[in-house]
């Protein structure tokens, strides 16, 4: 256990030559002279790049016939920040809360934060525990970059949210994808998963409710992980970024398994639960307090400080009133058995009813073989010919050939409109 009473493995950053030979061989491919040969490594998230080229296919070939695209591919909570909330920040302003504020976040939001955490998780953070960052995602890139040298080991169960592979090998780390079953309801096989353990294992990631898949792991997986983790002695980083939708059964965090606060960073934030995307306030909280001084001390190096007004925002949002966080919740249900609905009655598309997040993936290998083509081909004639865009299963890596992801966050007026137009499609092949 040294490793989580000292600390030993956070590690000291390495010299740039010590790289190896296959980073300097992308260096020269890619004739990026003077950039850093970590820089071929890093990745990005599909469903923001895909979005620059839907919308110049929308202004230069749609409107002009006066014909729209549906967006139905990107996380992007389909409501307005509730008022309250928005006030929060407008009285931020008026009151010029609009000066640095202490690295980690002001002392009324990490309590806050805190109190809720404990709540959820079930055990007792305290607010030194609770790093605020500028948005959820700085906490993975933060904590990875703390954790992982050239040769290190990440387990992560895919499909996955892009990023944690994207940091993984830019820090010259290593990638050990851990299939999600569909038939298993997306959760992971702990045989699998034993098997994957190395000695070069640094972390497991877990991420449930799941994005892509909407799968939520089972209180009984969950326990098996953290078996795994405490016998091989890991570190985990639990992103419960949408910890409040699961929409069937009851959210179960790692953290609250006795032996794991330690070695675990929960990741949240306000995006998805508030519909906060653009205000930009995730955090880390975590039990080991030198992982909790290394993501401060990473964002100190980043951004010295989450935007104040934005936190204020905060603030409101998780101490203030839930109803509209209630009614969104609500209304994500109903469009989640809409869209399953809707998904399973086109041909040679079949789906389960996700449990969590707002994501719906979509087997297609009947149409996909029908076609002869891939799933991006698909997606991206989906795009074409019935105008409307959604995700490739492959832009989440690995174990997802088969399928094509959609979020059904948007209307329930542009879920039908959709459906409907690639139901039409599908049918005139
Ligand atoms: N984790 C997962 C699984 C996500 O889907 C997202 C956002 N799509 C994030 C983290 C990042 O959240 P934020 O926008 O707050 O950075």
């Amino acid at each position: 256990m040294a490793r989580f009473d000292n600390c030993s493995t956070i590690q000291a950053r390495l010299p740039l030559d010590s790289f190896s030979g296959q980073l300097l061989i992308n260096k020269i491919i890619n004739g990026m002279k003077n950039f850093s040969i970590r820089l071929p490594r890093l990745g990005t998230e599909n469903a923001f790049s895909v979005i620059g080229k839907a919308k110049k296919f929308e202004e230069e070939v749609l409107k002009p016939q006066g014909k729209n695209l549906i967006y139905l591919q990107i996380g992007e909570p389909g409501f307005d920040t509730p008022a309250n909330i928005n006030q929060a920040a407008i009285n931020a302003v008026n009151n010029n809360k609009t000066h640095y504020t202490p690295t980690p976040g002001i002392p009324e939001l990490r309590k806050a934060v805190a109190e809720k955490m404990s709540r959820e998780v079930g055990i007792s953070y305290l607010a030194e525990d609770v790093v605020v960052v500028s948005g959820a995602k700085p906490v993975i890139f933060y904590m990875l970059n703390a954790l992982i040298d050239e040769g290190d080991e990440v387990i992560i169960p895919n499909p996955a949210f892009p990023i944690y592979g994207s940091v993984t090998e830019y820090l010259g780390g290593k990638i050990v994808p851990l299939p999600l079953p569909e038939e298993n309801d997306f959760n992971p096989d702990i045989e699998t998963l034993k098997k994957s353990v190395t000695e070069k294992t640094k972390v497991i990631i877990l991420n449930s409710p799941q994005n892509p898949t909407g799968g939520v792991f089972s209180e009984k997986t969950i326990r098996e992980i953290a078996e795994i983790a405490k016998e091989n002695d890991l570190w985990v980083l639990s992103d419960e970024i949408y910890s409040e939708m699961v929409h069937d059964g009851k959210h179960f965090s790692i953290a609250s398994i006795p032996g794991m606060a330690e070695r675990t960073i929960i990741l949240n934030g306000c995006s998805k639960t508030y519909a906060m995307t653009g205000y930009r306030i995730g955090w880390g909280v975590t039990k080991n307090k030198e992982m909790a001084a290394a993501l401060e001390k990473f964002a100190c190096n980043d951004t010295s400080c989450p935007s104040a007004i934005s936190q204020y925002a905060a603030l409101e949002a998780i101490t203030g009133p839930q109803e509209d966080v209630h009614k969104m919740l609500a209304e994500y249900k109903k469009r989640r058995d809409l869209i399953v609905k809707l998904a399973n009655e086109i041909p040679g598309m079949k789906c389960h009813s996700p449990k969590g997040a707002f994501y719906l993936m979509v087997n297609v290998r009947g149409l996909l073989d029908k076609l002869g083509i891939t799933a991006a081909e698909l997606a991206e004639r989906i795009m074409r010919e019935a105008n409307v865009l959604i995700l490739a299963g492959p832009v989440f890596g690995d174990f997802a050939e088969d399928f094509v992801r959609f979020s059904y966050v948007s209307t329930e007026e542009n879920i039908v409109e959709g459906m409907g137009r690639i139901k039409k499609f599908v049918e005139s092949l």
